[in-house]
């Protein structure tokens, strides 16, 4: 037997934080507009963003997957996925304390006391930095260079498009360390303070989203600050970039969900020529086509989510969920837009908003085309067999 259904616990947990989102994260839109149209910053304040992570906290909600023993409340993908669709029914920029980056679990004690444990508390900021200038798609592609001075490191170059960039109080970033081994056993991943001198410069975006780029100039930094073992860096950074892909697309699911209530709304209630534009057969069919595409994307980023809890091997499926999930939320936020006519295109409703944020959905972490490529290579060189899915 298929059960499609929650569990009991799944429940809950999707209905406790669709209540916190309707109660604390909705009302707060209109401000997050306002401030965004006047320029006065993107998003919650650090102070608002830490209140209602202590208030979630309240109620035991803190460290969706940071495990029990961090703290955390330790879920599985799945949850996680189901946390994350209700999280995207808001654009609001909001998510649970208590988490921090996976590969710094791999932190030794001293790294633990002083990077891991207080990115959990929330006491610093972390920022994952790899693409650069001329390596984005092709991360094995990296220049940035770090070399041996006596038992220092120094490290020299240019990150770019980094999340969190200008905020983050220290940094993972890779660099080449053996020239000749390259990502096979020559890029090393180090933890580095903002005060041990690198710089960062804001990147304007079409969206609300402000990443940054990072300048390395003879950083130097003791061994100590190798994360995982030196020439180990690739596979560490592949692990942070595996780490949920499918909870993107599970935000999308959310965000979908709302614009899609929205056009509903909408057309049952905008008349023209006399009746409702929900009577109109062009209107009806661009509302069916999104319900048709945001159920099979939630079923989807589901059974990635299921893949990824029962430890299979997800990465097919995250894949499949990422680049349906991109291409969809942007083609159901355009219809939604244009079952809002005029009103869709200005800045008192949030359609454009989410319009310039799903964007990015077909970009960062795997491009679309990436995706692609990864899809077409499972099925081309047999590691996935067509119609194999279902075992
Ligand atoms: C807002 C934002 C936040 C980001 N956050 C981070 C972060 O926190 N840390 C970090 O390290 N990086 C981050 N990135 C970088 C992001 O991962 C890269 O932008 C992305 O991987 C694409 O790389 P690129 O921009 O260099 O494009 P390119 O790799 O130059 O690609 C350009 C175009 O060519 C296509 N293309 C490339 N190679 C192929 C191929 N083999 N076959 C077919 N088509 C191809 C691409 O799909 C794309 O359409 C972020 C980016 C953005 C925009």
């Amino acid at each position: 037997m298929v059960d499609f259904a929650l569990t009991e616990e799944q429940r809950a947990i999707r209905d406790w934080v669709r209540t916190f989102v309707e109660r604390e994260i909705i009302p707060l839109e209109q401000e997050v507009l306002r401030r965004e149209r006047v320029g006065e910053g993107h998003g919650l304040t650090r102070e608002e963003l830490r209140g209602l992570q202590l208030l979630a906290r309240k109620s035991d909600f803190w460290g969706v997957q940071t495990p029990v023993e961090y703290g955390g409340m330790g879920l599985d993908a799945v949850a996680a996925a189901l946390v994350e669709v209700e999280l995207g029914r808001s654009f609001v920029p909001f998510s649970f304390g208590g988490n921090a980056d996976n590969i710094l679990y791999h932190a030794n004690a001293e790294q633990r006391e002083r990077y891991l444990l207080p990115t959990i508390s929330g006491e610093r900021r972390s920022c994952f930095a790899i693409t650069e200038p001329g390596a984005g798609s092709d991360a094995k592609a990296i220049r940035a260079r770090a070399h041996r001075d006596g038992s220092d490191w120094v490290i020299n170059g240019e990150k770019t498009f980094i999340t969190g960039g200008n905020e983050a109080d220290f940094t993972m970033v890779f660099a080449v360390t053996d020239p000749e081994k390259g990502a096979d056993g020559g890029v090393t991943c180090f933890l580095v303070d903002r005060d041990q001198g690198w710089r960062s410069e804001p990147i304007h975006t079409m969206g609300e989203w402000g990443p940054a780029s990072l300048v390395f100039e003879d950083v130097r930094v003791p061994e100590s600050s190798i994360l995982g073992e030196e020439g180990q860096g690739f596979a560490l950074a592949m692990k942070w970039i595996g780490r949920g892909r499918y909870l993107l697309p599970a935000r999308a699911v959310g965000a979908c969900e709302r614009l899609l209530g929205m056009a509903v709304e909408y057309a049952n209630t905008r008349e023209t020529f006399g009746t409702p534009i929900a009577e109109r057969q062009a209107i009806q069919w661009m509302i069916a086509d999104s319900q048709v595409e945001l159920e099979a994307l939630r079923l989807l980023v589901l059974s990635a989510a299921w893949q990824v809890a029962g430890d299979r091997d997800s990465r097919h499926a995250q894949s499949i969920a990422k680049l349906y999930g991109g291409q969809k939320a942007n083609e159901i936020v355009d219809r939604v837009l244009q079952i809002h006519g005029g009103m869709g295109y200005t800045r008192e409703l949030p359609v454009e908003r989410w319009y310039r944020e799903l964007r990015l959905l077909r970009i960062y972490e795997g491009t679309d085309e990436i995706q692609r490529r990864a899809i077409a290579r499972d099925l081309l060189k047999g590691h996935v067999k067509v119609g194999a899915t279902l075992g």
